[in-house]
């Protein structure tokens, strides 16, 4: 529960792309996919439903929403070990980037139902509902937008407010100069920004096209939007704690870091 009526809270549930990594090598900034819990004093948000959901709170004050950036694996691989849908008298919504309610249950079956999953989401004992994630709504207390970004197969970028404060989530995301332009508004003034470095300049020359970005078009962003933090997500799975640590010691900027599993940000 956030502390102060006004603020927002952000914890790291889970930061890495691509696949979950553990071992010692992983200790500071985690193994575990996307998954980001966003909370005020009424209303909480869950942000991607990767491996770290294993480690979101099971009981809230009012039923969270899981809000999905986009369907690929790593962001979705914690649904069917999340506690909280096999309790029988918990409801959690589900929004996927869909057209329609039907269209985002299917998308969400490709995984989870045999052969690739031993049980389909509406046979677990929790209340679920699954839905299309529209391009603005309201949840509780927090007000949603989305906007598409620039990924292969596609992945929304999305936007949470509360009173004064703002984050945006931009995962997924390769900048570009149409894209980052329009994140860039999209962006404006935001409290906390997230956004995908997955890559350095070197490795992301050898990955173009693949759907990421870099902590320097990261900075560039924060100071074009005006936004004040700006947290680096989406590691790398061969990037380890030395690595990311050498790289955020070069950002030479203050108000950026790399995402921990297990940080909370107050706004
Ligand atoms: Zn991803
Ligand atoms: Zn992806």
């Amino acid at each position: 529960m956030a502390s102060r009526s006004e603020g927002m809270r952000v914890t790291v549930l889970g930061t890495r792309g691509s696949t979950p990594v553990s071992g010692s090598d992983f200790s500071v900034f985690g193994g575990n996919t996307s998954c980001y819990l966003v909370e005020t004093g009424e209303t909480s948000l869950i942000l991607d439903a990767g491996s770290g959901l294993i480690n979101a709170p099971v009981t809230f004050a009012h039923p969270p929403a899981i809000l999905l950036s986009h369907l690929h694996v790593d962001h979705l691989l914690g649904l069917g070990m999340y506690g909280r849908i096999s309790q029988p008298e918990a409801t959690t919504m589900i929004y996927v980037p869909a057209s329609d309610a039907q269209d985002a249950q299917d998308s969400l079956a490709h995984l989870y139902a045999p052969p690739l999953w031993p049980v389909q989401l509406h046979s677990y004992s929790g209340n679920l509902t699954i839905d299309a994630l529209p391009r603005a709504m309201r949840y509780g207390e927090i007000q949603v937008e989305t906007m598409s970004g620039n990924h292969p197969g596609g992945c929304v970028c999305i936007k949470l407010r509360f009173v004064r404060k703002s984050v945006v989530y931009a995962t997924d995301f390769e900048h570009g100069a149409e894209a980052s332009t329009r994140l860039a508004e999209f962006s404006r003034n935001a409290d906390l920004l997230l956004y995908d470095a997955q890559y350095d300049e070197d490795d992301y020359e050898a990955h173009r096209g693949f759907g990421h970005s870099t902590a320097r078009e990261g900075i560039k962003l924060m100071e074009r939007c005006g936004a004040k933090r700006l947290l680096l997500i989406h590691h790398d799975p061969r990037s380890t704690d030395e690595t990311l640590l050498g790289r955020e010691r070069a950002l030479g900027c203050q108000q950026a870091r790399y995402a921990r599993e297990g940080e909370t940000i107050e706004l």
